[in-house]
């Protein structure tokens, strides 16, 4: 039978739960348990498909298609393994079930209401992962913060779940913050006490109290929380600020985090923690032996949360590559033919983001042709690859106004279409092309070399295409299709044999790269981007380079 672990919030949004709950999964993960980590979000929204990144940073699309919140990448990233469609939860799809049943005459001759049958419908979804044998262990994060009016319901289930499972199947975690104030220089408790205290009026009582704090707590204070929040004292757990979201696990397992879990869950069993492989990671990363600076194109860059998963791949293929990834941020509604030279002037490589709509489209092409004519190492990803086509259709095959019709509906050139069975689409939500689709690979390409084989499986989010029409014109003048789906013949990957290395691609590698495999592609372009800075050292310094030698 699975165990279940609450994670919940007080005091603010944006401690991290998603981490705390992801360091602890991979604890649990190394001591050799089954886990998984599943979040349950409070709006109405049915997925965050349909929201803006500025609202909640990247959407993250699973294997199966499903668009999630970004705390599923860190998931994913920190266990090695997919999640699914039923790891994220929101309260539009809780209702959308019952309203539906309702519809059906489910319910027939009843009253709905949110309690019993929004609560029960959280709770069938709350045990769902743990009914087949396949984990032992079933982590929720409960979204929002203890006190909000949206996230009642979620608590509510939550404290039924507690009375109906045996005492020593659940334990709750409950994540709040110790504010410093620097005029008194003192650490403060008690937001903590009033958040505790919350969750205990709404029946819920917390197992165990994790305190984000800018300062060490010291034993007086971590003996008040645990007084006046009426738990253990060991069961005050310290998560100090960490230069790396990749230091948490380590940082809780100082802390013992897993072992109280696991006290207050009755595991008896377990293995030390094998955590070698990351430790090996933290290693690389904290000690770089050499430095690229990667400039990422995109219109989001003022919200770090909107391209995550690309910095965090970043991340992955810096440490295996022992070299720092400094990404600069480069906003492409501000990029012109006239300053794109002195903005992209020190970059080593050029990251072409993802994204939606007309809006800095123009100055993504022209950070596109920059980095094709300066041999500069280009990386396009879904609009980037797009991007990337369109400009060497304008500039190479001559077609000065090709376009996507997603932005220009009337080009006479759309060497970028909407795909054919998105014609007759006209609902917005989760009708894209979603999830995960086979790639079949060309011998001796680029994108060969970099994966080592000729069948991949990769996730997408789009709705436009290369369009067919127009590859013969684009082999012939020296940009391949060096990656097609199979079944389809869709065009995923496109490259420039001619250049050191310009790739652009379909789908979203970013979602695939986890600590303990970087994604072949991020690495690729990593290295790709030290041979650059290498050579570009040594045409500045052409006496150093022939001593080396
Ligand atoms: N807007 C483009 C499309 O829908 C690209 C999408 C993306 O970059 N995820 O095809």
């Amino acid at each position: 039978m699975a165990k279940y672990i609450f994670v919940t919030g007080g005091v603010t949004s944006s401690l991290g739960k998603g981490i705390i709950a992801a360091s602890l999964a991979k604890l649990l993960q190394a001591r050799g348990m089954r886990v998984t980590i599943q979040k349950f979000d409070p709006y109405i929204n049915v997925d965050p498909g349909t929201l803006n990144p500025y609202e909640h940073g990247e959407c993250y699309v699973t294997e199966d298609g499903a668009e999630t919140d970004l705390d599923l990448g860190h998931y994913e990233r920190f266990l090695n393994i997919f999640t699914s469609q039923s790891n994220n939860v929101t309260t539009g799809r809780i209702y959308q079930t019952v309203i539906n049943k309702e519809r059906e005459g489910a319910y027939l001759g009843k009253t709905v209401q949110v309690v019993p049958h929004i609560t029960d419908e959280i709770k069938r979804r709350m045990l769902l992962l743990g009914q087949n044998n396949e984990f032992d262990i079933i982590i929720t994060e409960i979204g929002g913060t203890v006190g909000d009016i949206e996230s009642l319901p979620f608590i509510e289930a939550l404290r039924q779940l507690q009375w109906e499972l045996p005492e020593e199947d659940t334990v709750v975690v409950h994540l709040t913050l110790i504010p410093y104030l620097k005029a008194a220089k003192e650490l403060k408790t008690k937001p903590t006490q009033h958040s505790v205290k919350m969750l205990s009026q709404e029946g819920v009582h917390p197992d165990i109290i994790v305190c984000r704090t800018e300062k060490p707590l010291g034993p007086e204070l971590r003996r008040k929380i645990a007084l006046f929040c009426n738990v253990k004292q060991e069961a005050v757990i310290e998560a100090a600020d960490a230069p790396t979201i990749y230091e948490v696990p380590l940082a809780m397992m100082r802390e013992k985090l897993d072992l109280i879990c696991m006290k207050k869950l009755n595991i008896t069993q377990f293995n030390e923690p094998d955590l070698h492989r990351w430790k090996e990671f933290l290693d690389k990363l904290k000690y770089p032996k050499s430095q690229v600076t990667i400039g990422l194109i995109g219109k989001y860059i003022e919200l770090q949360d909107a391209y995550k998963s690309i910095l965090e791949a970043f991340v992955h293929a810096g440490a295996i590559n022992e070299c720092k990834v400094q990404v600069v941020n480069v906003h492409s509604e501000f990029i012109t033919a006239d300053n794109v030279g002195e903005k992209l002037a020190n970059l080593d490589g050029l990251l072409v983001a993802p994204g939606f709509g007309l809006r800095g489209v123009e100055g993504k092409v022209i950070a596109v042709k920059y980095a094709r004519e300066n041999n500069l190492p280009f990386f396009g990803i879904c609009l980037g690859m797009q991007m990337s086509v369109i400009e060497y259709a304008r500039d190479i095959l001559g077609l000065k106004e090709a376009h996507s019709t997603e932005m220009n509906p009337d080009t006479p050139d759309p060497v970028i279409d909407l795909m054919e069975e998105q014609k007759n689409i006209t609902a917005k939500g989760g009708t894209m092309r979603l999830g995960a689709y086979a790639c079949q690979i060309k011998e001796g390409t680029l994108a060969h070399r970099a994966y080592g084989k000729t069948m991949i499986s990769e996730r997408h989010r789009h709705r436009w295409e290369f369009n067919n029409k127009y590859l013969a014109k684009f082999e012939e003048a020296g940009m391949i299709a060096s990656g097609k789906n199979p079944e389809s013949g869709l065009v995923e990957i496109v490259e420039l044999p001619a250049h050191p290395f310009f790739i652009g691609v379909q789908y979203h590698p970013e979602l695939k790269s986890t600590v303990e495999n970087p994604h072949p592609l991020f690495v690729h372009f990593i290295k790709a981007a030290k041979d650059y800075t290498e050579q570009k050292n040594a045409v500045k310094n052409p006496l150093l380079q022939s001593e080396m030698i």
